[in-house]
């Protein structure tokens, strides 16, 4: 795969060397490894958790206030948090980017991005309450019916890539859960 994303520690989390590449018998690869106290320090993938949020026909989008892509719109999500579900995750960041109450219906999407050392899950999920706005990430919040969907203004390919499959998929009301492999950058 392609790679976009290479973290290297310099220091040691547990007693604060520096570390060294060393070669791990056991695994065949290399890791950042503290020649002080034995510590390995590991880097995974990062979990990415968002919600298409349905209400009466009508998608909910979020119009971003912070970088990355600050003022286009996107489905409400973001980094999984430790001790929380993927499906806890995409409640939590629901409420925080667009102050909406939601019920998790069903996972809809798993994208796999190595490139990015990153995988991001989608969930679909309803409306419980036709209160929401605006969180502090959000500069708008608004419900969009397929035909107003702003295409040229989405956020992110995994969004894009979403909304074309659930607007599909609502035709015939069945939503099979896909697994989808974006193998390069979207701004190569
Ligand atoms: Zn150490």
């Amino acid at each position: 795969h392609k790679v976009l994303y290479d973290p290297h520690a310099l220091f040691c989390d547990r007693c604060g060397a520096r570390m060294e590449r060393r070669f791990i018998p056991e695994e065949g690869n290399e890791r950042d490894a503290c020649p002080s106290c034995g510590y390995i320090r590991y880097f995974n993938p990062t979990p990415i958790v968002v919600a298409i949020i349905e209400h009466k026909g009508k998608v909910l989008l979020a119009k971003r206030a912070i970088d990355p892509q600050k003022g286009f719109w996107t489905l409400p999500g973001g980094f999984q948090e430790l001790h929380e579900t993927l499906a806890e995750g995409a409640a939590r960041e629901s409420w925080e980017e667009a102050r909406a109450k939601i019920s998790i219906q069903q996972l809809y999407i798993a994208y796999d991005i190595p490139f990015a050392g990153q995988a991001t899950f989608a969930f679909i999920a309803h409306l419980e309450s036709e209160d929401f706005s605006p969180g502090p990430e959000s500069l708008d919040v608004r419900l969009f019916t397929e035909e107003e969907i702003p295409w040229d203004e989405l956020s992110f390919r995994t969004v894009s890539i979403a909304l074309r499959h659930f607007f599909a998929d609502r035709k015939t009301g069945i939503f099979p859960v896909r697994s989808i492999l974006l193998e390069q950058p979207e701004n190569p």
